[in-house]
């Protein structure tokens, strides 16, 4: 049976306690690799990116038991500066101050791996190495979770992962783990996310719980029963069970699950009022193409200064437009709707419909979708 070590912490730096407290086997002759989760350039107290500090401890710890190589390696989503992802969390900073590598692996040489979908170019730097994933807790728009396997997606080139979301995302999801597996995961939940989830104004929640394990799928069962949500509902996750790739009823060491428990606001699946707008996606939308006009929004609002041209026009559609916001593989214009802004790509079929703005790009900047708005204006 698989078992998973829980711990509801007070403080932070109790993980380093603990951590040293548990049988891991960490090997200290095979260079480790650790995945965190930063997705876009945000802070690492925001419970939507890896905590720079729990990161640290791991590293420490590491260092301690004598592994002499350590690498931290991510790739961020479409759309996203690397660089910026790795500044705003402060994970650059904490590689300067640590002596570790922080790898993107958007750039990272890569090997042909076959799955059940023809091949997929997976980072070489995971082959021989000791593979630590460490995923935040959140809830998630397109797969009600985004946990440790799907934390793995970062590890993928542009092209796979819009192969992912063409394909619906949890069957990709499940598949990837039967072609590269952690050794290791570490869920943080010391600051989770709930709600609508990462790019889409899901909230804070400090929830001050961590799991770690070596079944991933076990750590990510645990992981939803946190949220007060069964392993069932996540498609991804019932479907790696029944491939044999882990449990969803696993021992739990530590802490009694149902005190740490809480009950999470779930995300709303299908229509999503972004500051007002009606927000129409798709099962296969990324959640980039949501996240780059709730972006775009948030900072014409912000900085009017820079925006002054296109504020007026943006806050007027916000407060008396009645503007569907489409976007995703395969979306259409909503019935009776007048004011369509077709965001990315996946919506160039929609361009040449009346009365749709179409906003290219994989996904389009921030600064596309404002223009957008103010073009809406002046129809
Ligand atoms: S256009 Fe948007 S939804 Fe389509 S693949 Fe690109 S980021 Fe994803």
């Amino acid at each position: 049976m698989s078992e998973v070590y829980l711990r509801k912490i007070k403080f932070i730096n109790q993980f380093a306690g603990w951590l040293r407290e548990l049988p891991l086997g960490i090997p200290r002759d095979r260079p480790v690799v650790l995945k965190p989760n930063l997705v876009y350039p945000i802070g690492w107290n925001s419970g939507v990116v890896s905590d720079v500090r729990l990161v640290r401890m791991l590293i420490v710890y590491l260092k301690e038991l004598g592994v002499r190589s350590i690498t931290m390696a991510e790739g961020p989503g479409l759309g996203v500066d690397p660089a910026e992802a790795f500044a705003q969390s402060g994970f650059a900073a904490l590689g300067r101050e640590m002596g570790v590598p922080l790898i993107d692996l958007n750039q990272a040489r890569r090997y042909s791996a076959k799955w059940y979908d023809g091949e997929l170019q997976l980072p070489e730097i995971f082959r021989d190495a000791y593979y630590i994933n460490l995923p935040k807790l959140k809830t998630h728009l397109n797969t009600l979770v985004t946990l440790g396997l799907k934390n793995q997606k970062g590890l993928l080139a542009h092209a796979d992962k819009k192969r992912f979301h063409r394909n619906g995302l949890h069957r990709p999801v499940a598949e990837l783990l039967s072609v590269i597996r952690p050794d290791l995961t570490i869920l943080d939940g010391f600051l989770a996310l709930e709600g609508d989830g990462p790019l889409a104004g899901g909230k804070k929640v400090r929830l001050g719980t961590i799991v770690v394990g070596t079944d991933p799928v076990a750590v990510d069962s645990i992981g939803c029963r946190l949220m007060g949500m069964t392993p069932l509902e996540v498609e991804h996750l019932k479907l790696a069970a029944s491939m044999g790739l882990g449990s969803l009823e696993p021992e739990v060491i530590g802490d009694r699950l149902d005190e740490c428990t809480r009950k999470f606001k779930r995300p709303e699946m299908e229509m999503l009022k972004i500051l007002g707008l009606h927000n129409q996606r798709t099962p296969l939308a990324c959640s980039m193409c949501g996240g780059a006009a709730r972006e775009g929004l948030v900072s014409a609002v912000k900085n009017p200064g820079k925006w002054a041209r296109n504020l007026l026009p943006v806050l007027w559609q916000m407060v008396f437009g009645r503007i569907n916001f489409v976007y995703g593989e395969e979306a259409s214009i909503p019935q009776a709707s007048k004011k369509v802004i077709a965001v990315g790509n996946c919506t160039r079929h929609l361009k040449d419909d009346p009365g749709v703005i179409w906003v290219e790009g994989c996904p389009p900047s921030p600064e596309m979708l404002v223009e957008a708005f103010a073009q809406l204006y002046k129809r």
